[in-house]
């Protein structure tokens, strides 16, 4: 028998924290692990040996964490997410263990120096924006909370693309993050599993018996294990990160099943590596190809496998799992786990179909992202059907399960019925991957109050009223270590000198800052360490696009992925206006200011790459008119990654959080600025409601229609070209754009951009455009006081604590996965 835990073997004396020991250990790790000798050592060599020895002191954590989970018997926390925005670890590790000191003394000893080698860490950048974002924090905050956690997830060799920007375009080369390896990560080649696709279903009929369903598959491959730890505040507990990796089945075992086709099995492998290579790139957007739906089955598959796999070799059988196991699905991506736990139960485990159903909606909760209809995942009847066709017929079974039930209710009216089935029928049949979850699920939670409510009036309108019960709302939250205390290293020193260090353990503590709000000498050092940020991102503009920006001026930054809901080109179109008043009132006092833009397109999205470009000719002319000489400036940044929002957040005045009313779920970046002491400017959506009621509402400069206005005026036929002809400046702007002031090479460039607003305006460009317009003066008006601004300012930093994903996860973990 293979023993999990031999408690009369004790761990090993964990590694010392001292900086001595740690000088010496990464000396160690330089030489017998690198393999290289101090006098050839390059920086790469360096962070590999750093990281080495920092991991193993993470690792000692890591081992007490698990003993102390299997000891307790404690329920564990599975969180299924197609994305994980980690970015770096290095710095997260070193602050978490509390070994700041001891690691630059150390390094001080070697002659290393930490920033040089910390910066050539690669960004692992496993997620698309927010959704991915938001996986990292909770792993962060569930090991700070003390939540026994794995997140799975799939070890991507290319990332999200690198962007790069040549005349103007966005540019999307690969992004090979593990091309220095990775030492974070421990490859477990044990922990295998066999994942199956396609084939057919054998019906194996006993007498008196249920028949049994056994699936004959037609490719096979296995899903190999990544684990990187994540370590938690104070190194409270670490949990894993465990990421999986396709290869083909053992050539030795394949041999077998090909009968010797050597060139069969390289075909094999060919095939199944192809199937972890890349994220899919489409933010907010199913990107609707097999390779997808094979990657999202890859995951849950193997996800399920070793968590039924861990449980049975702890607790002996299944019946306790919904006590002992909480599976999380982060939107719909890992839907298809139900249906395979339903799988694995029924086929593998023996359990009865209408106990494996309790079992599985006991088991699961399910995360909704997004209310966008085009971004509700389903797939083709006929190509679930070829790729996995036992789950297909549960997917039928379970169908008539619900479908019978739901005719039972009181007023079930066809509609209703129609709405709730797994299969959307009209015209080509499609699974309904957001069905699946909702009802293979206990709870289902929306990630800010208004997007909850919301759901409960839109997509699952009719799933709820047969269960009003499951929906709840789990406001979205940020790590504070990564995107306060680390991004932020002179705001955190001043907050600890002002009120002392408890904060850092509890955000909400954060209010008694509060009370310096009105202090003069607290101002001032408040807007220095503002200062000394803006000028660090200003040098860092100027090393890497030769731009000369001004720390003076306002630092308005609008940075996320690029969607015509999130409305850059909203932002553009006001600085286009602004330029054409500064330029026909140089008498006027003008506040000068800096707009900074950063984001990556999908590849696909025509119009979000045309906005990129149009922010890019934009700048250009401005940013070369000696009439607006510091007054304006217009500064697109390359490649937003997760590195590039630490440098860039704290060092913005003003946060641009402009979406659609209705339109952003959520919304992180929100938070992540405000918290920095950056004023927001925003619109009635997401979390900016909730932020608004925390923060007070004179602290945020809140304009344009609400989520209902918007509702009602799509349904009352609205009419852009009216609104546009009686604002002046917006018509003048949109001609400017649309008759090519700013693409003389090609002046047609924006007209279909720009008649997509006259002509129709999905996304209310045209109605806000005059509020925007006048929320901005508002912040000049803001800003001309500096005293008044410093006030709003330090009351955001006070009053953002609540937005911890500290809190997001006691809450997730009280009210959902009964794991605290
Ligand atoms: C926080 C974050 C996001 C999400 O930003 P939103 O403004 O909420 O869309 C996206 N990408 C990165 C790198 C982030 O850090």
């Amino acid at each position: 028998m293979n023993k999990v835990t031999n408690p009369d073997l004790p761990l090993p004396t964990p590694r010392s924290h001292d900086a001595d020991e740690l000088a010496a250990s990464i000396l160690e790790k330089l030489i017998y692990q690198v393999g290289k000798d101090t006098i050839v050592a390059k920086p790469h060599d360096w962070l590999r040996a750093v990281i080495l020895a920092i991991r193993d002191r993470v690792t000692d954590k890591w081992m007490e964490s698990t003993r102390k989970t299997y000891e307790a018997g404690s329920k564990r926390v599975y969180y299924l997410s197609l994305e994980f925005l980690i970015g770096r670890l290095l710095r997260d590790a070193i602050s978490n263990l509390e070994m700041i000191d001891a690691i630059n003394k150390a390094l001080a000893k070697l002659d290393v120096n930490l920033v040089e080698i910390a910066g050539l860490e690669p960004d692992a950048a496993l997620g698309n924006g927010g959704l991915g974002r938001l996986a990292a924090c909770f792993m962060e905050s569930m090991a700070t909370v003390d939540v026994p956690a794995y997140g799975y997830g799939i070890r991507y060799v290319n990332g999200l693309f690198r962007q790069e920007i040549a005349d103007g375009w966005q540019v999307e080369l690969p992004e090979n993050w593990l091309a220095h390896g990775n030492p974070w990560e421990f490859h477990r080649r044990e922990s295998t599993y066999e994942i199956n696709f396609g084939g057919k279903v054998d019906i194996i009929e006993e007498g008196g018996k249920e028949p049994r369903y056994v699936w004959k598959p037609a490719e096979r491959m296995m899903a190999e294990a990544y684990d990187t730890p994540v370590v938690g505040w104070r190194a409270k507990r670490v949990n894993t990160l465990r990421l999986w990796s396709a290869d083909a089945i053992d050539p030795i075992l394949l041999d077998k099943f090909n009968a010797g086709d050597h060139i069969g099995a390289l075909q094999e492998s060919t095939k199944a590596e192809t199937l972890t290579r890349v994220l899919y790139p489409a933010d907010a957007n199913p990107a609707g190809q097999e390779l997808r739906l094979r990657q999202e089955y890859f995951f849950s598959s193997a996800s399920l496998q070793d968590i039924l796999r861990r449980h049975k070799q702890q607790f002996g059988d299944l019946s306790n799992l919904p006590e002992k196991v909480a599976i999380h699905l982060n939107d719909t991506h890992p839907a298809i786990a139900v249906i395979e736990m339903m799988r694995l139960l029924i086929d593998i485990h023996d359990i009865a179909f209408d106990e494996a159903w309790d079992m599985t909606v006991k088991t699961f909760a399910y995360t909704n992202h997004t209310l966008l209809p085009e971004a509700l995942e389903t797939w083709p009847v006929p190509l679930f059907e070829r790729l996995f066709p036992r789950h297909m017929q549960l997917i039928y079974q379970i169908n008539a399960k619900i479908l019978l039930e739901a005719r039972k209710q009181k007023g079930a009216t066809d509609e209703a019925i129609r709405q709730i089935s797994l299969i959307d029928e009209g015209g080509e049949r499609r699974v309904r991957m957001g069905n699946i979850a909702f009802l293979g699920s206990h709870s289902i939670n929306g990630v800010s109050a208004l997007h909850t409510e919301l759901m409960k009036e839109t997509v699952f309108y009719n799933l709820h009223r047969i269960h009003p019960d499951r929906i709840n709302n789990k406001t979205n939250g940020i790590t504070p270590r990564r995107w306060l205390k680390e991004c932020n290293p002179g705001l955190t020193r001043l907050i600890r000198d002002v009120i002392g260090d408890e904060f850092l353990d509890d955000t909400e503590k954060l209010k008694a800052l509060d009370a310096f709000a009105e202090d003069s000498s607290f101002q001032e050092r408040f807007d220095a360490v503002k200062r000394e940020n803006k000028a660090r991102l200003s040098n860092l503009i100027g090393e890497r696009l030769g731009t000369r920006i001004d720390p003076s001026a306002i630092f308005d930054i609008q940075i996320k992925r690029i969607h015509e809901y999130k409305r850059q080109l909203l932002n553009i179109i006001e600085a286009v206006a602004l330029y054409d008043q500064i330029r026909s009132h140089p008498e006027m006092d003008w506040v000068p200011r800096v707009k900074l833009f950063a984001g990556k397109a999908a590849p696909s999205y025509h119009n979000a790459k045309l906005i990129i470009k149009l922010a890019n000719d934009v700048a250009r002319v401005i940013n070369s008119d000696p009439a607006v000489r510091g007054l304006l400036k217009i500064v697109f940044i390359p490649n937003y990654n997760v590195s590039t929002a630490e440098v860039m957040i704290p060092a913005a005045d003003l946060s641009e959080q402009i979406s659609t009313a209705g339109m952003e779920a959520s919304g992180t970046g929100n938070m992540k600025f405000a918290i920095n002491g950056a004023l927001t400017i925003g619109t009635l959506d997401g979390a900016n409601v909730e932020m608004r009621d925390w923060i007070g509402a004179e602290n945020m400069v809140i304009f344009g229609m609400t989520a209902e206005e918007v509702e009602a005026a799509r349904a009352d036929g609205y009419n852009p070209r009216e609104l546009i002809e009686g604002s002046k400046e917006l018509s003048q702007a949109l001609s400017a754009i649309s008759s090519g002031v700013f693409s003389h090479d090609d002046p047609g460039r924006y007209a279909d951009l720009i008649g997509g607003i006259y002509d129709h305006d999905w996304f209310m460009v045209a109605a806000d455009f005059d509020a925007y317009a006048a929320a901005q003066r508002q912040v000049d008006a803001i800003w001309n006081d500096r005293t008044a601004w410093n006030v709003k300012a330090i009351r955001n930093t006070a009053r953002m604590g609540w937005f911890s994903s500290d809190r997001a996860i006691r809450e997730y973990a009280r009210d959902i996965w009964g794991a605290l």
